[in-house]
């Protein structure tokens, strides 16, 4: 009998952002393959008796193939077991989860997509950046600096730019529709080569004194942010990976000495005591400083 598949999302790093069926699907795994941004706290809940593989990008020497997961997924799945494919933050956001379900489906292997926080969304609250402010932008653009192979596109020589036929490929490079749209942008994969970043940011329309955010390891232990601009983006230092780059007035809203400044309540309760109530907090005015009044 044909096992199934689970295309699951682990969150981005605290264990505590899996979602509970992805917590019962991987405590029921009889395999599991993963990528190599999964916590080790979540793989700890994988079962013993259970298969498992990293098919990660950096996994040994040798990178996998895309083509040798989808056949090792379809090929274990076919021998009847359960299995789970694990991916970082949301399966279906930059996780070649596409790639997946068309080998899933080209082999009738049922198959079953939990839905998991993507980074953006972990990055975002771990360092108080609300990726959308009504007042600020109304809309929030997930890009990445890198296409399928890894090169960017304005890194290609003209002939091999790509042409009409590889027009969705030069889509993920093309910033300045968004740029232009005044949305939020967070930038997967944004590389260390943030000069450039901050040139293609530039050229695409984007005033010099935007604020930026760039978030690295985001909900875990060694999480840091560091706040910039896009004029000073080149000189921001190279914080470990993974990291996500925010773009936007909404990243005013993030420094963390500032909120713990406008939000500290003074000390005078004793431990015991309720909290104080939500009301209080309508009275300080924070969006009138960052964004202008209502
Ligand atoms: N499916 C994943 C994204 C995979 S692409 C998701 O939904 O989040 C891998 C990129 O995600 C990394 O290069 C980095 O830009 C981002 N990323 C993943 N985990 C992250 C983390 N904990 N902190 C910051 N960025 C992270």
């Amino acid at each position: 009998m044909t096992g199934k598949v689970y295309l699951v999302g682990a969150g981005p790093g605290d264990p505590e952002l899996l979602t509970l069926k992805a917590l019962r699907l991987l405590r029921s795994a009889e395999a599991v393959l993963h990528d190599d941004l999964v916590a080790p706290e979540i793989l700890a809940l994988i079962p013993p008796t259970a298969q498992i593989f990293n098919v990660g990008k950096r996994c040994g020497k040798k990178k996998v193939q895309q083509p040798e997961i989808d056949c090792l997924m379809v090929a274990l799945a076919a021998s009847g077991l359960r299995v789970v494919r694990l991916k970082g933050g949301d399966p279906l956001i930059f996780g070649r989860a596409g790639e997946e379900i068309e080998a899933l489906r080209a082999n009738n292997i049922p198959f079953e997509i939990v839905p998991g926080v993507t980074s953006a969304m972990g990055a975002a609250a771990a360092a108080q950046i609300p990726l959308t402010h009504r007042r600020a932008s109304s809309a929030v653009v997930f890009i990445t600096a890198h296409l399928a192979s890894g090169q960017r596109a304005s890194e290609r020589p003209t002939s091999q730019r790509p042409s009409t036929k590889d027009a969705r490929e030069s889509d993920a490079s093309d910033w300045n529709k968004f740029v232009g749209s005044g949305a939020t942008l967070v930038i997967y994969m944004p590389g260390q080569n943030y000069t450039d970043t901050a040139r293609r940011l530039t050229a695409a329309g984007l005033p010099a004194h935007t604020p930026c955010a760039i978030v690295s390891r985001a909900t875990t232990k060694d999480q840091r942010t560091h706040l910039t601009t896009v004029r000073d983006l080149h000189r921001a230092p190279q914080i470990p990976s993974p990291t996500l780059l925010i773009v936007g007035e909404v990243v005013n809203l993030a420094d963390p000495a500032k909120v713990a400044k406008d939000f500290a309540i003074p000390d005078l309760l004793p431990r015991s005591e309720s909290p104080l109530p939500a009301a209080l907090f309508t009275t300080i005015p924070l969006a009138e400083s960052a964004f202008g009044s209502r």
